[in-house]
C-alpha cells in the first residue's frame, strides 16, 4: 500500500473546503495510523464493533464517522464519541440516537440518508414525502439532542456516468428542498455527503461537500 502517496494525490484533487472522510473499514490500525501520520483526522467505519475497538485503541483526536447502516439497538455503543452519523434512514433510529445522545449529555450530528440508487439493497428514505412527515412532526421538533446537518446518498455501482450524475443531481435537489422547507434558519444544515472512490469526481461536480473514500486510499 502507498497510503501517503495515494492521499496526497486525492488531497491535490479536492478543493480546500471539501471534507474528506477516509473510509477505514476492514483496515488495520497500522494502515490507519499511516493515514493519521499523513495528517488525516476524519475516519469512517460501517460496523459498530470495529468502530468501537478502533476508537479505543487509536489516537483520541480522531473524528469517527459512522457511515453504514445503523441498527437501533447498537446506537448506545457509539453515542459517547461518534462525531457524525451519515446514514439515518428511519424516524425510529433518529429517536434512539436522540435518546442515547441525551444519556451522554451530547448533541449528535446526523445526516438523513436518501435512497438514490437503482439497487434494491441500499438503505435510505425513498421519497421526500416520507421525509416531510418526519421533519414536520412535533416529535421531531422535540429531539433536542440530535442536529441534522445535511443529507447523504450512494449512487448505483455502475460505469454509466450519466446515471451516477443524475442520481447525485436528485440528491442535491432533495437537499435544497429540505433546506428551503425546514432548515432555512439553520446555517448548520449545509452538508451533502456523496462520492466514493469510483465516483467522487462526478460528485464534486454536482456540489458534494463531503466525500467518503476508502479503496483509493488503501491500495
Ligand atoms: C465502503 C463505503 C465507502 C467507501 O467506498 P470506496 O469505494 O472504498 O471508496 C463510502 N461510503 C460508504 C457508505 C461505504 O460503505
Amino acid at each position: 500500500m502507498q497510503i501517503a502517496s495515494n492521499l496526497s494525490k486525492i488531497r491535490n484533487e479536492l478543493p480546500a473546503d471539501i471534507k474528506l472522510v477516509v473510509v477505514s473499514k476492514t483496515q488495520t490500525n497500522k494502515s490507519i495510523l499511516e493515514a493519521y501520520q499523513f495528517g488525516e483526522r476524519v475516519f469512517g467505519e460501517n460496523r459498530i464493533q470495529e468502530l468501537v475497538s478502533k476508537q479505543e485503541s487509536l489516537p483520541k483526536d480522531i473524528e469517527w464517522h459512522m457511515i453504514g447502516h445503523l441498527q437501533t439497538n447498537k446506537v448506545k455503543y457509539i453515542a459517547p464519541f461518534v462525531s457524525l452519523i451519515h446514514a439515518v434512514d428511519s424516524f425510529k433510529l433518529l429517536k434512539e440516537i436522540n435518546k442515547q445522545a441525551k444519556k451522554n449529555n451530547r448533541i449528535i450530528k446526523c445526516l438523513l440518508q436518501f435512497h438514490i440508487a437503482s439497487e434494491e439493497s441500499k438503505h435510505g428514505f425513498t421519497s421526500l414525502g416520507e421525509m416531510n412527515s418526519l421533519l414536520s412532526s412535533q416529535v421531531f421538533k422535540g429531539l433536542s439532542n440530535v442536529q441534522i446537518i445535511g443529507v447523504m446518498g450512494m449512487a448505483t455501482n455502475t460505469n454509466d456516468e450519466k446515471q451516477i450524475r443524475s442520481e447525485f443531481k436528485a440528491l442535491k435537489a432533495h437537499f435544497e428542498e429540505l433546506k428551503q422547507s425546514y432548515f432555512s434558519e439553520q446555517k448548520t444544515f449545509k452538508e451533502l455527503s456523496m462520492g466514493m472512490s469510483g465516483d467522487y469526481q462526478i460528485a464534486l461536480k454536482e456540489n458534494s461537500t463531503i466525500v467518503r473514500i476508502g479503496s483509493n486510499v488503501f491500495s
